[in-house]
Parts: structure tokens; C-alpha cells; sequence
């Protein structure tokens, strides 16, 4: 019978330490962090989360901005650009949808320089060279003047174009 009882105790021993192990993690008080559009409430030591995330808080594409959230300020997409119907190389307009005054796109002729005429991309008008654009006269000395000979110098000007 006395063999019997130690068993017991032992038993006994044995149980509370199970229970001890799996029972008493120890606790603390959530540290949380605001929940976000995107993450629920959490805590910043544990990771343990509660609740859910706030979801985005989209705002519509405008002509000059994409649709952007108000809270954290993701966007997604890209802006819709002024819609000008009127809009040419030439003629400006106002925006159908933001009413903003938008200037003429100017003529698209990327290869046109002094020398070279172009066509525009965009309205097909065609264009000859520009011509050079003489800029401001400089003096090159050639041959310095020594006791016995004049020196001579030329002129150079340089197309600033
Ligand atoms: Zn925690
Ligand atoms: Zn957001
Ligand atoms: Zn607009
Ligand atoms: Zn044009
Ligand atoms: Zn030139």
C-alpha cells in the first residue's frame, strides 16, 4: 500500500507540472498599434491581431491626380489628363471635366533645325528649316602683332540655334 501512495504523488507532481507548462505562458499587456488600410490592429510585441483592417478610403481619379486614398495616401491607376476637345497644335481649350484653361499643344517637329525641315507629327503641317540664328560676333586673333608686322584677327559668329 505504501508503494501505491509515492505512485500517486508522484502522479500528482507529474500533472501539475503539465498543466504549469501549458498553462502559465506568461502574460503582458498588449502593446497595439493602430490598425492601418491595409492590417488590422496589432501588437507590436506579440503580433497578435484584432479586428480587421480599415480598407482604403479611395478618392476618384482627377484630371491631374490618380484615385488616392485619403489615408494613407496610396493611389492606384494614373490621372485621367484634362479632357479638352478643342485641343490642337494650335488651339488651347477648357477642360471638359475641371474647367481648367489648357494652352495649344504647339507643333511636334522634333527633327527641325537650321538645316532640316520637318512635318508635324501631330497635324502634318509642314515646316521649312529654321535658318541659323546668327548670335554675337567674337573676335579670333589669327597672328599677334609683333614691332614689325600687324597682327590680324577674324571674325567668328556662332548660329545660337
Ligand atoms: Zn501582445
Ligand atoms: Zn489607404
Ligand atoms: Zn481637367
Ligand atoms: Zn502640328
Ligand atoms: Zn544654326
Amino acid at each position: 500500500m505504501v508503494w501505491r501512495i509515492i505512485d500517486l504523488k508522484k502522479l500528482l507532481v507529474l500533472l501539475t507540472v503539465l498543466l504549469c507548462l501549458c498553462g502559465c505562458t506568461p502574460k503582458h499587456e498588449h502593446t497595439w498599434t493602430e490598425a492601418t488600410c491595409e492590417e488590422p490592429r496589432k501588437c507590436s510585441e506579440c503580433g497578435e491581431t484584432e479586428g480587421e483592417a480599415l480598407g482604403h478610403e479611395w478618392v476618384e481619379a482627377t484630371c491631374i491626380a490618380p484615385k488616392t486614398c485619403t489615408r494613407c495616401g496610396k493611389t492606384e491607376g494614373e490621372a485621367l489628363g484634362h479632357s479638352v476637345p478643342t485641343l490642337s497644335c494650335t488651339e488651347g481649350g477648357k477642360c471638359e471635366r475641371c474647367g481648367k484653361e489648357v494652352e495649344a499643344l504647339g507643333h511636334l517637329t522634333p527633327n527641325l533645325s537650321c538645316t532640316t525641315g520637318d512635318t508635324c507629327q501631330r497635324c502634318g503641317e509642314e515646316f521649312e528649316p529654321l535658318g541659323h540664328e546668327p548670335g554675337e560676333e567674337t573676335k579670333k586673333e589669327i597672328k599677334k602683332a609683333t614691332c614689325t608686322e600687324k597682327g590680324s584677327y577674324q571674325l567668328e559668329v556662332y548660329c545660337t540655334r
